[in-house]
């Protein structure tokens, strides 16, 4: 029989008299220390579908699809497959897209289903060559951080106009027939035909 070291013994004797630093959860409700990385909860109004958070999540838990019928893009976040990383939080564009909540942290459940939650953002596609750019939400956001400098680009300018309304949506939604042309640097195309319309027009 081999005799405990004194530290282990030592070690043991302490632990009789001193206070567990394990919760007794579940059987007692238990509350995480400030800033403990739980749930991540997503906030509508500031989430804009840019796609960052499904790009850099470690596990896949966020995914996009993009209906270009519907024209809209649907972001799915499954929380069964999270490990709580805190990436999205970190390199949310806006910054508060997604904060993982420090109270939500049990997420048990009978049905996986219901750790699936949904959203959908307007998406902004070509209208030349159908290609997706990006959602409607995320170009009005660059608006705002670029403030006057957002006036450079057509495609802004175009969409400013949502904003703005200085002109009628029926006289800047021209349609495009027969190729891109120069009147076309005004309606809604992606990079790629913006860059066609430029080098053979400019
Ligand atoms: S916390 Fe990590 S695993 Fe969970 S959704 Fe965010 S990036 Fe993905
Ligand atoms: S990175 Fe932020 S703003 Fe972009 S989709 Fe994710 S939560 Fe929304």
């Amino acid at each position: 029989m081999k005799y405990p070291k004194i530290r282990e013994l030592k070690e043991a004797v302490t632990s009789l008299v001193t206070p567990a630093f394990t919760t007794k959860f579940p059987g007692e409700p238990h509350t995480p220390f400030e800033n403990f990385r739980g749930k991540p909860e997503v906030d509508d109004n500031h989430c804009v579908g840019c796609e960052t958070c499904a790009n850099v999540c470690p596990s896949n838990a966020i995914t996009i699809q993009d209906d270009k019928k519907r024209g809209k893009r649907v972001i799915t976040r499954d929380y069964g497959k999270c490990i709580f990383c805190g990436m999205c939080q970190e390199h949310c564009i806006t910054g508060k897209g997604v904060v993982l909540s420090d109270k939500i942290f049990d997420l048990s459940v009978f049905e996986r289903d219901k750790l699936v939650e949904k959203q959908e953002r307007q998406l902004v596609i070509c209208k030349h060559c159908d290609a997706i750019i990006t959602t409607d939400q995320h170009i009005h956001y660059m608006h705002d951080k670029l403030g006057p400098k957002a006036f450079a680009s057509t495609l802004n300018l175009n969409l400013l106009n949502d904003k703005l309304q200085l002109a009628r949506k029926e006289d800047t939604d021209v349609e495009i027939r027969d190729g891109l042309k120069r009147k076309d640097m005004f309606n809604i195309i992606c990079p790629n035909c913006m860059r066609s319309v430029l080098i053979k027009y400019i």
